[in-house]
């Protein structure tokens, strides 16, 4: 019997919706989730159109894994980061285009529009280069991950993090979308950089952003106010 099965058939489905929607190319990119006593991670090499739940493999807190299959080569800086980032439960990887462009130039994404608060901060960090597959790249990736929800690893993609598969594909689909504004931005001259006091209140206005009315800390500075209540739904 194959555990967590539902859990296995959506990480493929993410990265079957992370390679269909242009997020990432061919078998390049991995997923991993925690569950009780380690992660699931998917396997290597492994074209996600042809992976099956039994493929994604189990590994445990002393870094072992069970069954047929090898782990991810990138098994390092999954475990690594879900053990130091107890806020985050999905390590998502891929070789996005535009990501991986910026990546490439080892730049940074800087503020250029607001939508990077998605990101946990007021930038997206490129973090050094190591080879795939390395301890020397989990710490690359962990030092330019402190305090955010995603960096990108030097000529190499982006790792985007989240509660859920599909929270961390939200991420990695903002990211792409910033890496691509940020690149446009360059070939015209150079956008209008945001900074530190404006990237301060979209940070705080994204904490009341897509909450309901009584989720809402009503001290908070800089909330979004919705229009005046009208009562009960009419229509
Ligand atoms: P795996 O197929 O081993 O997960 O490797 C893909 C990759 O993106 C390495 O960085
Ligand atoms: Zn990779």
């Amino acid at each position: 019997m194959t555990s967590h099965l539902d859990l296995r058939q959506e990480m493929i489905a993410t990265c079957l919706r992370m390679n269909g929607s242009g997020l990432n190319i061919g078998a390049a990119g991995n997923l991993s989730v925690r569950v009780d006593g380690g992660m699931l991670i998917t396997p290597s090499g492994i074209a996600y159109d042809r992976m099956q739940p039994e493929q994604i493999v189990e590994m445990d807190w002393d870094g072992r894994y069970y069954g047929s299959y090898i782990p991810s080569s990138e098994w390092r800086f999954h475990f690594d980061i879900l053990r130091a980032r107890p806020d985050v439960d999905t390590v998502l990887h891929s070789h996005a285009t535009n990501c991986s462009i910026l990546a490439c130039c080892r730049l940074d994404i800087p503020p250029v529009h607001y939508m990077i608060g998605v990101s946990g901060g007021d930038i997206v960090k490129c973090s050094g280069y190591a080879p795939f597959g390395t301890a020397e790249l989990s710490t690359e990736a962990l030092a330019a991950l402190e305090h955010r929800m995603a960096c990108l690893l030097g000529n190499h993609g982006v790792i985007a993090l989240g509660k859920t598969p599909a929270k961390a594909f939200a991420v990695l689909e903002e990211v792409e979308n910033l890496a691509r504004i940020y690149i446009g931005t360059r070939m015209l001259g150079g956008g209008v950089i945001l900074g530190k006091d404006e990237m301060a209140v979209v940070l705080e206005r994204f904490k009341s952003y897509g909450k309901q009315a009584g989720e809402v800390d009503p001290t908070l500075k800089n909330r979004v106010e919705p229009p005046p209540y009208g009562g009960p739904k009419r229509l």
